[in-house]
């Protein structure tokens, strides 16, 4: 997708702090981030949301997510993370290429919003 933010990532015509990359998956800290570690996964083919990811890329991002999630657990030693997910804007999907949140949260910081 020429125009899609997190393509442009992929391709590095868009700056980023990468954090993993594989065959399928790429994963990169959020801008804008709700904790410390807040990290985004994304399919590196364009999909919009989770009626039009590939099943095999779903299961490439789940299992690269928990091996980001281990790389979390041991650098922050969180209380705990959250994954989260967002499809359509009627949910607050603002970026339209398919993407899992990794939130964690740290000892001692405020709730979650
Ligand atoms: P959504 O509400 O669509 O689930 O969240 C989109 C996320 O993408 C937000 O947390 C936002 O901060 C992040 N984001 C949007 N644009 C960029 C960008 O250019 N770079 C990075 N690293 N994150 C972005
Ligand atoms: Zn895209």
């Amino acid at each position: 997708m020429e125009d899609c933010i997190f393509c442009r990532i992929i391709r590095g015509e868009i700056p980023s702090i990468k954090v993993y990359e594989d065959e399928s998956v790429f994963a990169f800290m959020d801008i804008n981030p709700i904790s410390t570690g807040h990290t985004l996964v994304i399919p590196k083919a364009h999909a919009g949301n989770i009626w039009e990811i590939a099943s095999e890329d779903l299961s490439a991002l789940h299992i690269a997510s928990k091996t980001i999630a281990h790389a979390l657990k041991r650098a922050l030693d969180p209380d705990g993370i959250a994954c989260l997910q967002l499809n359509g804007e009627a949910v607050g999907q603002v970026v339209m290429h398919y993407h899992f949140h990794l939130v964690p949260r740290i000892k001692g910081a405020p709730p979650l919003p």
